[in-house]
């Protein structure tokens, strides 16, 4: 039999504190458990040294791939090219963008951007540094850069790939080559990014020319002592079932707020506080019924796109975008249509569409606008259903195999009918034992310290709450020594207060030392959190100079932007900052990743 060696009798190169996180996480393993975690390690190692080797090969003979990413999509297209690159023999380097270096422009060879495009036009926030020093005075000349930009955005929003397109834009005027056209994605990732990926690879292929000696870096390590990691991804999701669904605000809140717990028991899936799950979901029967009532049609009629045939019903409920309206929707009604008013729109009048856009879903238009679609013609138009992405609320460290989702369901009356939001519905409907398809989905950007004696400032408004719920729960089962502080705003008091209860008794345990409320509708004037902010300025002010990390969660269209304006106000008045100071001084912040934000 051999022997097994103990990792304490072999002298460790880890510090102490990280031997004991180390011991602590081996305590209890099954051998199969401790021999994955050796070989999942082993392959980490060899990846790391074989992106060290990549890191120091000459730029001349290394492609560099570069990727700005909020929820994740870039990030994963990004991943792709980059293995595709590297499986090809050539050396690749894959880049987030908050950690490529100034410097670094002037020296690539062929540098593939993938980068996308927030709500009103709005960069990732990894990407804001690298964006402001390009656009700015201080941008190289780049005569020797070759370049390619996949734009991602959502064509809901007016500004649809506007990043990417300011970016391919840019690099151009500063000199250098554009080998492929910009390529702009919509919700539907794939439809644009794998032929891109494909012209990329050519390219990249011409550029280096001669492909490198090396072996393709990730069979560094032989594959068989790897096993398979994660089973479920996006693709392949897992559907959890659903161990609670209750209502967490009073009878009279005028919204449906839900709090779900679901079972990851044995999917294989962890994730970590910060993180998000993907939610697949399903169209409302109700929904679908409505389509197949308005344009007339039998639900159990086959219909055939891409290859697959479904009935009508099944592609409306489980394949395409029925509650966002786009503007590639419009376009392809007002030509089926013919309505003069909508191509006027589409043609003239950008603000009358944006308005369109936001307060209309396609049944809306479907009704306001009639036209004789074809079935597979409809299908064909409409965007194919995506994941959406929910703040996880809770800290497996508490809870185990599930995880926690804080919900709002969208309900609302347009045009004399109901309105609901594909994913909150479909939440809000599953009832215990109901399966729901989920994915993780890391984000890398919104953790808390390493260094568990930093403080924390959570500031959440309505359901943006959510992570730092995570955070608490983590911070409680690790015994993290830094202090907690959470703002936390939504309407009134007596019917909105989310998680109040564990709030209260995360005061009573000291696990939560600071909490402030902001309950807009209570008064006769609005207070949100922002007023608190300013309110407790000083001693926020000093918590930050003393080192503490500071997450906003929640709306980003006006509670984000708001909060930033506030916590200027407060490093100008309780820091002695000039404006311009305490903009570098957050910009700082945010570079450091210790004002971090997840907003959407
Ligand atoms: P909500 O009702 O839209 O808003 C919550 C509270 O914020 C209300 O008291 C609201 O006040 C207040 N508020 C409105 N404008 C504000 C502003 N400019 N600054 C500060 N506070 C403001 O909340 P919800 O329905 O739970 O939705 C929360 C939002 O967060 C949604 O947009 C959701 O998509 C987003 N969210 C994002 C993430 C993420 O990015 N990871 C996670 C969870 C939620 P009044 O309504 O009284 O004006």
């Amino acid at each position: 039999m051999n022997a097994v060696v103990a990792p304490d009798s072999l002298a460790s190169p880890l510090p102490a504190e990280k031997n004991l996180q180390l011991r602590r996480l081996l305590e209890g393993l099954a051998p199969h458990q401790l021999y994955w975690i050796a070989a999942s390690s082993a392959a980490l190692a060899a990846r790391g040294q074989a992106a060290l080797e990549a890191k120091d090969a000459a730029p001349t003979e290394r492609a560099t791939v570069l990727y700005g990413s909020q929820t994740g999509n870039a990030r994963r297209v990004a991943e792709r090219l980059a293995k595709r690159i590297e499986a090809t023999g050539l050396v690749v380097r894959l880049v987030r963008a908050d950690a490529y270096q100034p410097k670094e422009w002037a020296q690539e060879r062929y540098l593939a951007i993938v980068i996308s495009t927030q709500g009103e036009g709005e960069p990732p926030d990894d990407a804001r540094g690298l964006l402001d020093f390009i656009a700015g005075r201080r941008a190289p000349r780049l005569p020797s850069l070759r370049y390619g930009v996949l734009a991602l955005g959502d064509s809901s929003y007016p500004q649809f790939c506007a990043i990417g397109r300011q970016l391919d834009a840019r690099l151009a005027e500063l000199g250098a080559t554009r080998l492929q056209p910009l390529a702009e994605a919509d919700v539907d990732v794939d439809a644009v990014a794998a032929p891109w990926l494909d012209a990329t690879l050519e390219r990249v292929r011409e550029v280096l020319k001669a492909p490198a000696v090396r072996p393709p870096l990730l069979q560094a390590v032989p594959t068989s002592a790897v096993p398979e990691p994660v089973e479920h991804d996006r693709d392949r999701p897992f559907t959890a079932p659903v161990l609670a669904n209750q209502r967490i605000v009073s009878r009279h809140s005028e919204r449906e707020v839900l709090h779900l717990e679901l079972s990851l028991e044995g999917s294989g899936l962890s994730y970590q506080p910060g993180d998000a799950l993907g939610v697949w979901p399903r169209n409302s029967t109700p929904l679908v019924n409505q389509w197949l009532e308005t344009l007339r049609w039998d639900g159990e009629q086959p219909v055939t796109h891409g290859g697959r045939t479904l009935t009508l019903a099944r592609w409306l409920a489980d394949e395409r975008e029925l509650t966002r309206l786009s503007r590639g929707f419009v376009q392809a009604h007002a030509d089926v249509g013919g309505d003069a008013e909508l191509a006027r729109l589409l043609q003239d009048d950008p603000a009358a569409l944006a308005i369109l856009l936001d307060t209309h879903q396609p049944i809306d238009l479907l009704r306001r606008y009639p036209a004789r679609w074809e079935p597979a013609a409809l299908i064909a138009a409409l965007r194919p259903l995506t994941p959406r992405l929910y703040s996880i609320a809770s800290s497996p460290a508490a809870v185990g195999e599930e995880v926690h989702l804080t919900v709002s369901k969208v309900d609302y009356e347009a045009f004399g009918e109901r309105h609901g939001g594909a994913a909150s519905s479909f939440l809000a409907d599953s009832a215990e034992d109901a399966r729901v398809p989920v994915f993780i989905e890391p984000n890398e950007r919104f953790r808390l310290p390493a260094d568990d004696s930093r403080d924390v400032i959570m500031i959440g408004a309505g359901t943006g709450v959510a992570p730092f719920r995570a955070f608490v729960q983590e911070r409680r089962e690790t015994g993290a020594r830094g202090r907690n502080w959470l703002f936390f705003g939504n309407r009134h008091f007596g019917d909105d207060f989310l998680y109040q209860v564990e709030w209260l008794e995360a005061l009573r345990q000291g696990v939560l030392h600071r909490l402030d409320l902001a309950f807009s509708r209570d008064g006769a004037d609005k207070v949100y959190v922002q007023h608190r902010l300013r309110e407790r300025g000083e001693e926020l002010y000093a918590w930050l100079k003393d080192g503490a990390h500071l997450y906003v969660c929640g709306d980003a269209k006006h509670m984000a932007k708001d909060v930033h304006t506030a916590l200027l106000d407060v490093a100008v008045t309780h820091g002695g900052l000039s404006t311009d100071d305490a903009t570098a001084w957050l910009a700082d912040l945010l570079q450091q990743g210790r004002y971090a934000r997840d907003v959407y």
